[in-house]
């Protein structure tokens, strides 16, 4: 494309040369045949029909210039502008030559640009927003969860108190007696029963005091692979997984997770057991272990920066996540990266009925003396505690738990590296840190 030449410059350059070519045309007719023509009269006739010529070739030539340098190129810019007027942001105005309308179509263009831009930042916003608004659902949630589980766990260790006592002297008294029967050789079956289903409360008892006391003072940073180790030795050692095909993919990369780690290994025993059980009847039982660490929600920005689209504000996102981090050990909500642990097993799966009641308190299906509903109950619990969650995925093929916990350090990039208190010092951190 030739290079743009101002519109005012090549209007009077055509319409110069036309208005010159025109009069010399007039001067070169005139002299050539006046001499020719006999009276005033012809020689007027003639002048009007050389004038009328030149009108006609002036006009004509001059509306072409004018419409080919002018009038074309303003309709165009006309008809682009109301299509982008209408929505269609995306249409550009192809360049014309005149430097003027060049200009008022580069400007159209950049408009157009910046609208589609402003449209992302705004879409950004709201799907920030949105993202937001499910962190606060889920919060509230948990606090009104959190809130149940508190008024449960008072109940629990009340009922617990008052009932473990009595039931230890039952136990006691269960026993002797039962010593004496067997001295005095009499039949102790129903001795035995009543021992035993003492025993099974006592079971039941203890669950509840667990449910009650998860806090713990033994709070670190702990790497979730020794635990899982550690799991496996146990089970191994005590040979509770039997004939059990079992397999344990570790990985010891994963960033560490703050907790108490006997309350991993709590909910990793119980899960491998349920899983144990799940499988005894089946012809080749499998149990697979397996553990990785994903990309958390946080690593969507928390706090602006350098590649942050202009415009958008993550302003809501850091008092949500700030708030987050005040309230626990750390959350799933705002962690950059999750630990999770999964624990398949090849059993029959659970009844689709079944699937939402697993985390219920007693709900058990194993038969009575075997189980007290209260495992997956506990480790709800116990990993919720953490920060984290237990999720079921039920198939024909088998069930499949996984826990899911937030990494401990939840200012990555900060030179904020506690552990403890993470709370307050994230707070810090992220003030410290805002670019805002
Ligand atoms: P308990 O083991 O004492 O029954 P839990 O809370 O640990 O209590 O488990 C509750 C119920 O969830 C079990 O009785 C069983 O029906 C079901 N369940 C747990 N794990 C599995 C599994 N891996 N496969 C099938 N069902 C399971």
């Amino acid at each position: 494309m030739s290079s743009p030449t101002p519109l005012r410059r090549e209007l009077l350059i055509s319409l110069g040369i036309l208005f010159g070519g025109v009069t010399l045309l007039l001067g070169i007719s005139i002299s050539l045949v006046l001499p020719f023509l006999r009276s005033t009269g012809e020689t007027m006739a003639f002048i009007l029909v050389i004038v009328a010529v030149d009108l006609v070739i002036v006009l004509t030539f001059g509306g072409w210039a004018l419409k080919k340098n002018l009038l074309e190129p303003v309709d165009q810019l006309v008809r682009g502008v109301k299509q982008i007027a209408d929505g269609d942001y995306r249409h550009r105005l192809e360049l014309p030559n005149g430097l003027e309308l060049r200009s008022i179509t580069e400007s159209v263009n950049a408009m157009a640009d910046r609208l589609i831009a402003g449209q992302e930042v705004l879409a950004e916003n709201v799907r920030s927003l949105d993202e937001t608004n499910v962190m606060l659902i889920e919060a509230r949630n948990e606090v009104i969860q959190a809130a149940r589980l508190a008024s449960v766990g008072t109940l629990a260790a009340g009922i617990a108190h008052e009932v473990g006592n009595p039931l230890t002297a039952i136990i006691g008294y269960a026993d002797v007696a039962l010593r004496r029967i067997e001295a005095d050789q009499g039949d102790p079956e129903l001795l035995e029963l009543i021992r035993s289903e003492a025993h099974r409360i006592d079971g039941i008892v203890r669950g509840l005091l667990d449910f009650a006391r998860p806090q713990s003072d033994e709070i670190t940073p702990v790497r979730v692979d020794e635990v899982v180790a550690g799991v496996r030795e146990l089970l191994e050692t005590q040979g509770r997984l039997g004939q059990i095909e079992h397999s344990w993919t570790l990985d010891e990369e994963c960033p560490p997770v703050l907790m108490d780690p006997r309350h991993l290994e709590q909910v990793l025993v119980n899960l491998l057991l349920n899983a144990s059980d799940a499988v005894k009847d089946v012809d080749e039982p499998k149990i697979e272990v397996a553990m990785w660490s994903e990309e958390g929600p946080a690593a969507n920005p928390l706090r602006r920066r350098g590649d942050d689209p202009p415009g958008v504000n993550y302003m809501h996102r850091r008092r949500v996540a700030r708030a987050f981090a005040v309230e626990s050990l750390g959350s799933l909500e705002t962690a950059h990266r999750v630990v999770v642990v999964a624990v398949s097993d090849n059993g029959p799966g659970l009844p689709s009925a079944d699937e939402t009641h697993v985390f219920d308190p007693f709900f058990t299906t194993k038969e009575p003396g075997k189980g007290t509903g209260l495992g997956l109950f506990i480790s709800a619990r116990l990993v919720s505690g953490m920060g984290g969650r237990i999720d079921l995925e039920n198939t024909p093929d088998g069930a499949r738990f996984e826990v899911r916990l937030p990494e401990a350090t939840t200012v990555k990039d900060s030179t904020v590296e506690q552990y403890g208190a993470v709370g307050a010092r994230y707070s810090e951190a992220i003030d410290r840190q805002e670019v805002e």
